[in-house]
């Protein structure tokens, strides 16, 4: 569970989040929309702090974000997975996959491996986990990506544009993960300007524009009933 109350942050002299509160329930499946530069990304990142807030809370699991959590524990809890891939290029596919578990939550190499191929499998990429990250396509890297936050058995996954250099194909993979983990009890929280897999993947809705959460609903409603003029005219003009 997720709790965030009157969420407020700068960047210099420049708001970027307004009071931005909502509540996610454990195994909820949300998507994030909304224009570029409305937030979104920052919003995610303030949940494991990559961006610290300014003012408000932020409660995961009964835990406090904030300035006195230990950041390696946050991280176990809370796992990202960035547009970019950020594989570390001088590991292979299996060892960017243990090396958190083994130096960060010190399991043992065999079982961080055993856990590892578990979910390379899962992503379906388990045959490439002896090959090195620029011998990948985007989407396979990507992939990867996913299995190596996945190996830190995080309880909430954040997404930023997960689909941006995915094939159709690929997508409905990412589809498949993100269904498989709300299965798991795992919360997902996902950027997109992908409107098709919003819709697929997400149980709510939340738009936000200039910082702000305008909608919250569930994806029937929103597509087809928006509430506010804005969501109104951003939807049109993804048709
Ligand atoms: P996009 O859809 O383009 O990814 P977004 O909704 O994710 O956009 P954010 O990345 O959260 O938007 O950015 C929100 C605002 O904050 C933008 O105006 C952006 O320029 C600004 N911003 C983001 N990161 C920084 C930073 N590190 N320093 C200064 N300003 C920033
Ligand atoms: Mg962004």
């Amino acid at each position: 569970m997720i709790t965030v109350q009157n969420l407020q942050k700068s960047y210099g002299g420049f708001q970027v989040l307004h009071n931005v509160s909502l509540t996610v329930a454990r195994g909820e499946k949300i998507a994030i929309l909304g224009p570029s530069g409305s937030g979104k990304s920052t919003l995610v990142r303030c949940f494991n702090r990559i961006e610290p807030h300014d003012a408000g809370t932020i409660v995961i699991d009964g835990t406090r974000v904030d300035q006195t959590i230990e950041l390696t524990r946050l991280r176990c809890m809370v796992g990202l997975v960035f547009q970019n891939y950020n594989l570390f290029p001088h590991l292979s596919v299996l060892e960017n996959c243990t090396l958190s578990p083994r130096v960060v939550k010190k399991i043992a190499r065999a079982e961080a491996e055993d856990l590892a191929m578990n979910f390379l499998h899962r992503v379906n990429i388990a045959d490439q986990a002896g090959k090195y990250p620029i011998q990948l396509s985007g989407g396979q890297q990507q992939r990867v990506a996913i299995a190596r936050a996945l190996c830190m058995q995080p309880s909430v996954m954040l997404f930023d544009e997960p689909t941006a250099a995915l094939d159709p194909e690929a997508v409905s993979g990412v589809v498949d993960i993100i269904d498989g983990l709300a299965a798991d009890a795992i919360t997902t929280l996902c950027v997109t300007h992908d409107m098709g897999f919003a819709r697929r993947i997400a149980d709510r809705i939340l738009f936000m524009d200039r910082g702000r959460i305008l909608e919250d609903a569930p994806p029937e409603t929103f597509f087809t009933q928006p509430r506010t003029d804005r969501a109104r005219e951003f939807l049109s003009q993804m048709l």
